[in-house]
């Protein structure tokens, strides 16, 4: 049986970790070291507060879609253990959730303290060794497996479980330069897009729910809430593109020509219907007060000025090169991204630890037995909706899987 396992990070996916492991492995010793003061900083300031703990998608088919990176790691480990066993495990231990109409789901408190408070509490109880203010400075194997040099003298371990979170400089831990690991540069994902100078966000405060949004060069579209603010545009549909995006964006230097269609999902050829048919039946109508497709009233107003048209112009009266400018805007209104502001709710880094160092379904380092990852040190980043927490529950859960199968087997 192992002696002594230490996981490095107190964040979701070291505790998550721990905690398996102790479930699993009722005679090992488990030490959690975290770096700072704080345990599961992110934990309790996540979702505004309220943890965004996972999300409503019971099928993992369509939850690895949620991963624009990291979908090898997790897609034969989402076989057995996701959403449901999370929630399972969450609800045993005393943590009633809901879901809210997208698919987001909280604990039922609205409270992200009653996710610490329950980690915190299933580590006092399978005691579980918590170590604040220990910063692992580097790791050496040894015949028994690791010597971990922290500030606060030396640990031994037979298993390793690095859970350092995402690394926004370098994509390895310092700690570990001597392993030769293969990693992927870090990248920041989940963002919203700068519109500097547009008019457009003198809008802030409007919503599209169903509008599509591309970028210039980019295949992949989003159709979703897009939210205008006043530096540029959010809401879900605009995340979702930037976490998709992220690396192309990084190359272009967050400068790029991103489109949006406010009347999705109709099209130009539908917008130009529609307006022979209104031609018909109001072309005496002032343009402001014309049916228009449900777009918000000021948002309808912007787009008629942009398009050179006076709100108080009558349909009849509009020239044919005024009315092209309007279904262009409607359907593809063109703006230019320069530049990206965080998103304040959940911000995450794609890149680390690739799964290049790791057998399919294994979080266990080839080339190192004994050495594990979970969490958002590796090349996993999902869109925001508590995808993030989800791949931190699974790895954690693998990662103790794995220590276990490594003991059934020898
Ligand atoms: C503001 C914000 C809100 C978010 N909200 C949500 C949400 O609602 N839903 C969702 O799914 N995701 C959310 N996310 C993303 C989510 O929080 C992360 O993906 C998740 O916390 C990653 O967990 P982790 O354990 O891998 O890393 P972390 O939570 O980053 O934990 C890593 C820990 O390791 C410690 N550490 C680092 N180096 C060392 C060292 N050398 N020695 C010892 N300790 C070390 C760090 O101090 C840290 O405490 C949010 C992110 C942010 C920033």
């Amino acid at each position: 049986m192992p002696s002594e396992v230490v996981v490095i990070g107190g964040g979701a996916a070291g505790f998550f970790s721990a905690i398996q492991i102790a479930e699993k492995l009722p005679s090992a010793q488990v030490t959690l070291i975290e770096k700072s003061q704080k345990l599961l900083s992110k934990v309790l300031i996540s979702g505004g507060g309220r943890c965004n703990l996972t999300h409503d998608c019971r099928d993992f088919k369509q939850l690895i879609k949620n991963y624009p990176r990291g979908q090898s790691f997790l897609k034969p480990l989402f076989k057995k253990f996701a959403v449901n066993e999370t929630l399972d495990w969450f609800h045993r231990n005393g943590v009633a959730t809901k879901s809210e109409a997208d698919g987001r789901m909280f604990p039922l408190s609205n409270s992200s303290q009653s996710v610490a408070d329950c980690l915190l509490k299933a580590a006092k109880r399978l005691n579980i060794q918590v170590q604040c203010g220990v910063a692992v400075k580097s790791v050496v194997k040894n015949a028994n497996g690791f010597e971990l040099h922290t500030n606060k003298g030396v640990l031994n371990a037979s298993e390793v479980v690095v859970a350092v979170g995402g690394q926004s400089v370098r994509p390895c831990p310092d700690f570990l330069e001597g392993f030769d690991l293969q990693t992927i540069d870090p990248v920041p994902s989940l963002f919203t897009f700068n519109l500097p100078e547009n008019p457009l966000v003198a809008l802030a405060g409007v919503s599209v729910p169903e509008a599509e949004i591309w970028l210039s060069g980019f295949s992949i579209r989003r159709t979703g809430p897009v939210l205008i603010t006043h530096w540029g545009l959010s809401g879900p549909a605009t995340l979702w593109l930037s976490a998709f995006a992220a690396r192309w964006l990084k190359e272009k230097n967050y400068e790029a020509d991103v489109y949006v269609n406010w009347v999705n999902p109709l099209s130009e050829h539908d917008i130009r219907e529609d307006f022979s048919e209104m031609e018909h039946r109001f072309a005496q109508r002032q343009m402001d007060n014309l049916p228009h497709w449900n777009l918000p009233k000021r948002l309808w107003e912007f787009l008629l000025i942009q398009s050179e048209i006076s709100p108080q112009a009558k349909l009849g009266e509009l020239s044919k090169k005024a009315k092209n400018k309007l279904i262009d805007r409607l359907v593809r209104s063109e703006l230019k991204m320069s530049g990206k502001t965080t998103f304040k709710e959940e911000f995450v880094t794609a890149g680390g630890i690739s799964d290049a160092n790791f057998e399919p379904g294994s979080l266990e380092c080839k080339h190192h037995p004994g050495l594990y990852f979970a969490g958002e040190v590796l090349d996993i980043d999902g869109v925001t909706g508590g995808f993030n927490f989800q791949a931190a529950w699974t790895t954690g859960w693998s990662v103790a899987e794995q220590i276990l199968n490594r003991y059934r087997g020898s």
